[in-house]
């Protein structure tokens, strides 16, 4: 080998000095993502490890060996954390804590008791199966950067196989008591792993930084930030290029007298009526189904697989709960106005069919308010138009 084993941990503790650097600025620039802090200290600590395990395999004392053991059962307890911290946006601790308590339990106890190399198979053992653990909780959030994943879990499960080939050299050597630090191919090739794995570590959760940064900004500018629901840009990134058939539905919904709300109410009042009437959206949304904001107190639905009278009764469902929400929370009788209309059969483009509900709304405002207007489906059928809801028994 080009440099003796010592030399090789101590690069190794280089490198995790520089993930470390690099993770914490990431943190830095980026604060909501707090699992990049977890992994900073959880990187320092591997640099103890090396450091620690460096001097031992120079100077084989037991407490240096269950120093640098322990370090690394610690490190890796607060790298899980921080995946499960990645996975559920909870505080990494108590797994940390638990993870690093639990091996540190089983590694340590045989050095006291003068079987290091029993103490060494447990270590390897338990930071192979640690670092599963943790390839595991990033492989269960892959959906946001799938790739950025597969190549982080990758690195890991590269570095834990080897740590499984260091207990396997040693248990069939049979070396319950050890003379200094193993040194044999497995051992070689763990250093290898770990000094090509931590770059690798390291460039690839900033790539996943990095993804899942652009998938929130894109989310964002999806979202409407007062409902949640959809904003008209993403409807039209979503359904704009469409031909619409015959059973697609397109419903657009308008607030009664919104002005007179605002001014009556002040607007903090207008808000929470706006978001009253995204909650009786979402109330009716089914699978596959669209809800957005189109702007002000203006909201379209898109409905697949939909007959007209069934969109009808769509549309008068969610009016009706939006009525009962705003008299519930608000204390105010509000109601809305829906216009419907259906593809073609030869494909109608989506804004030629949100149009045609536009009209239908117009219609339903013209009739005097608080009713659905919907379109005749063909050319010369007749389109109806219901009752006001307040009218109604
Ligand atoms: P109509 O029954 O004919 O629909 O009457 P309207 O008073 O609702 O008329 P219009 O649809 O023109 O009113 C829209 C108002 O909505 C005008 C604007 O001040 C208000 N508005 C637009 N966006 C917001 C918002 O985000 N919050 C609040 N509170 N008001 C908004
Ligand atoms: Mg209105
Ligand atoms: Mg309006």
């Amino acid at each position: 080998m080009l440099l003796d084993y010592p030399s090789l941990l101590v690069a190794i503790g280089f490198s995790a000095v520089c993930l470390s650097a690099l993770l914490f600025t990431a943190w830095m620039t980026a604060r909501a993502d707090r699992y990049l802090l977890t992994c900073a200290i959880g990187a320092l600590l591997v640099v103890c490890h090396a450091f620690t395990y460096a001097a031992y395999a120079n100077d084989p004392q037991p407490l240096l060996l269950c120093i640098g053991f322990g370090f690394l059962m610690v490190a890796l307890g607060v790298l899980y954390g921080a995946a499960r911290q990645f996975r559920t946006g909870r505080p990494p601790w108590p797994h940390a804590v638990s993870v690093a308590a639990i091996s540190l339990a089983i590694v340590l106890p045989p050095i006291s008791g003068g079987y290091d190399g029993i103490s060494a198979i447990l270590f390897n053992a338990a930071a192979a199966t640690i670092i599963a653990l943790i390839a595991g909780e990033y492989w269960r959030a892959r959906q946001d950067a799938p790739v950025a994943i597969a190549g982080l879990c990758g690195f890991y499960l590269f570095i834990g196989s080897t740590f499984v080939l260091c207990g396997a050299v040693l248990v069939l050597e049979g070396r319950l008591v050890l003379d200094g630090a193993p040194s044999n191919w497995a051992e070689h090739l763990n250093v290898i792993s770990a000094v090509i794995g931590i770059p690798g570590v390291g460039a690839m959760t900033m790539i996943l930084n990095q993804s899942r940064m652009t998938q929130l900004h894109k989310r964002d500018a999806m979202t409407d930030p007062l409902t949640g629901l959809f904003n008209r840009r993403a409807l039209f990134d979503m359904v704009g290029a469409m031909a619409m058939g015959r059973e697609i539905a397109v419903i657009l919904f308008d607030i009664d007298h919104f002005k007179a709300i605002n001014d009556a109410r002040g607007h903090a009042t207008g808000d929470r009526v706006i978001a009253l009437f995204a909650r009786a959206l979402r109330q009716h949304l089914g699978k596959g189904q669209l809800a957005a904001r189109l702007g002000g107190e203006e909201f379209a639905l898109v409905l697949g697989d939909i007959g007209p009278q069934t969109a009808l009764a769509h549309a008068e469902a969610v009016r009706t709960s939006f009525a009962q929400l705003a008299m519930a929370e608000l204390g105010m009788a509000c109601t809305a106005s829906a216009g419907v209309a259906h593809g073609q059969a030869t494909g109608r483009d989506f804004e030629a069919t949100l149009n045609a509900a536009d009209q239908m709304l117009y219609k339903a405002k013209r009739g005097g308010r608080d009713r659905t207007a919907l379109a005749g489906q063909d050319a010369g059928e007749a389109g109806m138009i219901t009752r006001p809801s307040s009218s109604r028994p």
